[in-house]
């Protein structure tokens, strides 16, 4: 056991926004969790672990929320496509993945590679629009 520091909010939150929709995105869901980064006290490796046991990790400075929002959801969305090989979350009419952006009076914000604009915000994609009708 190491001692236990506390995780910053705006770290969990800025997880639980990403994941939300990744796990919207993909129907996998993954177990993330926190350890301080050996770099000092603002960095933080974020590691998600997957139902098989595979482990995807990857570091975040802590910042502005709407750049932490981007940075968690970059290295989560990378571990999830990794993990499972599918676009998520997938950009609407296209066969790619968004893209997490902050957007300046947006804020984090989900948003096509090609054609460039916010498609959602960080946390509310709805799979929905992208199912067949
Ligand atoms: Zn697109």
């Amino acid at each position: 056991m190491s001692e236990s520091i506390a995780i910053p909010t705006e770290l969990s939150d800025a997880t639980s926004l990403a994941l939300a929709d990744l796990s919207r995105g993909s129907a996998v869901k993954a177990r993330v969790t926190f350890d301080p980064a050996p770099e000092g006290p603002i960095a933080w490796r974020v590691t998600a672990t997957f139902p098989d046991g595979t482990g995807i990790g990857f570091e975040v400075k802590l910042e502005d929320f709407c750049h932490l929002a981007v940075a968690v959801a970059d290295g989560l969305q990378t571990a999830f496509i990794e993990q499972t090989g599918i676009a998520v979350p997938a950009c609407p009419g296209h066969n790619h993945p968004m893209r997490a952006r902050c957007l300046p009076g947006e804020g984090p914000a989900w948003t096509c590679p090609t054609a460039g604009g916010s498609l959602y915000a960080i946390g509310a994609y709805s799979a929905d629009r992208n199912q067949p009708s």
